[in-house]
């Protein structure tokens, strides 16, 4: 359902900076398989997972996502695919600060034309489930890392994607709040949903129900 075929990202191509962040990268994941990504700090794991979501174009390359050429895709026709079909929890997290916990989550729905009742129900379900409903009207900005950890979470699984891209989703949490992501991909992974976790956590290496772990140096597969 995933297919990365050789691809090479280069940045500031032909530029005195120029950085080749990805070299020829290839792999296959099937529908219903977790897939962790591991490698140091710089290795390309972001910018892989950023290429799988079509936010960002390889300069060599193709990537297949359910049959669709998502590395050719123009940019509307991208975050439309990707609303459809791709939950992405960014290293980043990309929330906006002036907006509440419960506003944020619910940003991905929008296009939906959902009453307010099924906004708030589905809200209330992811917000349960990363324990953050106690903060739902708390503006982004007020929030504590793992908080907006929890938040960002939330809101790229509130469409109930059938791929989860996650990069390094357990960065600001504690041991319990870890173990409460884990247990949430286990339930996924039940479900046939297919998942890549970008991640240095050690609670992802040598899982029973990891299909495949990946690991890229300098932005190759070893
Ligand atoms: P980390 O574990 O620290 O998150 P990573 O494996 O996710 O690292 P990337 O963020 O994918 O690494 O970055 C890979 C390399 O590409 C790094 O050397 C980074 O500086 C470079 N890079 C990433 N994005 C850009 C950009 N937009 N312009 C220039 N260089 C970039
Ligand atoms: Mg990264």
């Amino acid at each position: 359902m995933i297919e990365v075929k050789n691809v090479t990202k280069v940045f500031n191509q032909g530029l005195p900076n120029e950085m080749t962040a990805l070299s020829g990268v290839s792999f296959m994941v099937n529908r219903g398989e977790l897939i962790i990504l591991k490698g140091p700090s710089g290795s390309g794991k972001s910018t892989l997972l950023s290429i799988i979501a079509a936010l960002q174009k390889p300069t060599f390359g193709e990537v297949i996502v359910l049959k669709n050429r998502v590395s050719k895709l123009p940019d509307d026709f991208a975050s439309l695919f990707r609303r459809e079909n791709i939950g992405f929890i960014f290293q980043k997290f990309n929330l906006i600060p002036t907006l509440s916990v419960y506003e944020n989550i619910i940003t991905p729905l929008i296009p939906e034309g959902l009453s307010d009742k099924e906004l708030e129900s589905k809200a209330n379900r992811v917000m349960e489930e990363f324990s953050i409903s106690h903060k739902k009207d708390e503006l982004v900005k007020n929030l504590s890392g793992g908080e907006q950890q929890r938040t960002a979470i939330a809101r790229a699984l509130v469409n109930d994607p059938d791929i989860i891209l996650a990069d390094e989703p357990t960065a600001n949490l504690d041991e319990k709040l870890s173990i409460q992501f884990l247990e949430y991909l286990k339930k996924m992974k039940k479900k046939g949903k297919t998942i890549i976790i970008a991640t240095h956590d050690p609670i992802f290496f040598n899982l029973p129900i990891t299909d495949k772990e990946i690991t890229i140096h300098n932005g190759k597969v070893v």
